[in-house]
């Protein structure tokens, strides 16, 4: 249920109304928009009808059922994009960011090269996998806790934040002591004692989107994690299955409008899975950005026929900084800096 309080609402009344909430079994999120304040009560739909008692209050416009089967990560909750700090970069604002960086820590050089050239190509955010989800047992599975250590040193000497995947619950709080965001991969997506722990750990949470999973099951997959009291989660856009076989998987790029017409949340493109060829991840990021995306994740590696995953979609630090200056254009296109 959304309990919408008047707008002059005092803080004492706001935090009687979430004791009351908490009373009845229900967990209150409380959502403070510029005009008004908004306590979404999320719990068992059984007892909802004692939460109508509510509007009796002085302090309360109105209590009216969420619709939608994912209520915090509804737009009926919170009609403004989230944006999300992580360091001195904001996620979900006018500007846009990208994410980049090899797809697996391979060695100090090799992370640290793609490091400072992402960040003098322009992106904000490095990337780079240290535990990976290999389809294969022999495949590379990466460095693991090496990796992360790694990671914290390009962090030290380029002051990139970092983002990562993890795989495990049981890893989590490890990959939080170094990554700046969680990334929980595709394969993840619907793991959901992952999602309850990344829930939990009280870090940005990048959300990608499964092969084979709806964008509907896809926000109660961000649920999870917003129901355990973390709010800044970044969804990713990035290919699913379908009978076509030219490229890796078929980027939803309808996802975008969709999921900005439903959610308040942030989203991102991933032009790399999304194709898994170098060739044609420019296009496709320019065609995120003109969609309506808030940032992409974009595969560099700085010499992609040596990488261990995913070599034949990176792209070489070149390419990387020629298609930041195109999708720069795109963006001004569109209202918004890159
Ligand atoms: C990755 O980012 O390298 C990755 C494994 O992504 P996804 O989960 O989208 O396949
Ligand atoms: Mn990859």
């Amino acid at each position: 249920m959304i309990i919408v309080l008047k707008s002059g609402a005092s803080d004492a009344e706001v935090e009687d109304v979430c004791h009351r909430i908490t009373a009845m079994g229900y967990s209150p999120h409380t959502i403070r928009g510029a005009l008004r304040t908004v306590i979404g009560a999320v719990g068992d739909d059984r007892g909802k009808d004692a939460l109508r008692s509510l509007e009796s209050l002085e302090c309360v416009e109105s209590v009216t059922p969420i619709l939608k089967p994912y209520k915090l990560a509804s737009r009926e909750v919170r009609d403004e994009p989230t944006q999300i700090r992580v360091g001195d970069v904001t996620i979900g604002g006018r500007s846009l960011v990208v994410m980049a960086g090899p797809c697996s820590v391979e060695s100090r050089p090799q992370l640290l090269e793609a490091a400072e050239k992402v960040k003098a190509a322009g992106a904000r955010i490095l990337r780079g996998g240290a535990f990976k989800p290999r389809t294969s047992p022999y495949a590379f599975q990466g460095l693991e806790d090496e990796g992360l250590k790694l990671l914290a040193e390009a962090k030290r000497e380029t002051g990139l934040p970092i983002v990562t995947e993890v795989m495990e619950p049981d890893k989590v709080d490890l990959v939080a002591e170094h990554a700046d965001i969680l990334q929980v991969g595709a394969r993840n997506v619907q793991n959901f004692s992952l999602l309850k722990r990344v829930g939990d750990a009280g870090k940005p949470v990048l959300l990608k989107r499964g092969m084979a999973t709806t964008i509907q099951e896809w926000l109660l997959s961000a649920e999870y994690v917003l129901a355990r009291g973390n709010p800044n989660v970044i969804l990713c856009e990035r290919g699913i299955r379908t009978f076509e076989a030219s490229t890796r998987y078929t980027l939803d790029l309808n996802a975008v409008p969709v999921v900005k017409k439903l959610s308040h949340l942030p989203i991102f493109v991933d032009p790399s899975h999304g194709t898994g060829h170098w060739e044609f991840v420019e296009a496709m990021a320019m065609a995120g950005v003109a969609a309506g995306a808030d940032g992409l994740i974009i595969e560099v590696h700085p010499r992609p026929e040596e990488a261990l995953s995913d070599g034949p979609q990176s792209l070489k630090p070149e390419r990387f900084a020629a298609l930041m200056e195109r999708v720069r254009r795109i963006a001004r296109a569109m209202d918004r800096d890159l």
